[in-house]
Order: structure tokens, then sequence, then C-alpha cells
């Protein structure tokens, strides 16, 4: 997707701190951090948001969340606990239209999230 800041992460044609990468997946620390750990893990396939999934792309879902095990035990955060956030839409505080999961960490976060 050409106007995509996600699509240009991945095509590195945008800088980013990388965390992890696979043939599907990247995943980059957010450049607008709310939390100690707050890292982004989107899928190289360009899929606009949750309302996109379907049974012929939604298995990136659970390879995104296997992998979101590994950050979280590589960043140090396993134990303690952390949150992983999808928004979706307007409503739902979405500002870049490439679904995407934040993985948040380091701190104790509150709840509800406002
Ligand atoms: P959302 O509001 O769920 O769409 O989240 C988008 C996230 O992407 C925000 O937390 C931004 O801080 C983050 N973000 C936007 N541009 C970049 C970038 N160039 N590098 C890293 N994170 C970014
Ligand atoms: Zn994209």
């Amino acid at each position: 997707m050409d106007d995509c800041i996600f699509c240009k992460i991945v095509n590195k044609e945008i800088p980013s701190t990388k965390v992890y990468e696979d043939d599907k997946v990247l995943a980059f620390k957010d450049i607008s951090p709310e939390a100690p750990v707050h890292i982004v893990i989107v899928p190289k396939e360009h899929i606009r948001s949750t309302n996109e999934l379907n049974e012929n792309n939604a298995s990136i879902v659970a390879h995104i969340f296997i992998i979101i095990n590994k950050i979280a035990e590589e960043q140090g955060i396993k134990d303690s606990g952390y949150r992983i956030i999808n928004n979706c839409g307007e409503h739902g505080g979405q500002t870049v239209n490439h679904i995407h999961f934040h993985l948040l960490g380091g701190r104790n976060l509150s709840w509800p999230p406002g």
C-alpha cells in the first residue's frame, strides 16, 4: 500500500527500531511510547483493520500472538504481565490503517483504559 506508514516501515522506506522480524511479521518500538515497553507488531501484509480479518487471512493473528509471547520474554515482562491492544476504527482510536497490535508493559497499567 503506497501511502501506508506501516507498509513503508515494513519495506524499510521509513526507519524503525526493529525488535523482531520474520517473513510474515515485523515488530518495532512505538515512536511515542505509553509505557517502558511499547512495541507495535504488524503483519507484512496490508490488512487495514480487524474488520478485514476473515477465514483466509486471520491465521496471522495467532502467529502474532505467539511472537508477542516471545517478545514479552525477551523484554523481561512475561512474568510481571503486559497488555495487548488492537485499536479498530475511529471510536477504537485507530490512527494507522494497517492492522497492528500494541504490546505494553514494564509498569502497572491502569484499567479501564478510558
Ligand atoms: P493506533 O493509534 O492504534 O493506530 O496506533 C498507531 C501507533 O503507531 C501509535 O502508538 C504511534 O505512536 C505509532 N507510530 C506512528 N508512526 C510511527 C513510526 N514511524 N514509528 C513507530 N511507531 C509509530
Ligand atoms: Zn500497510
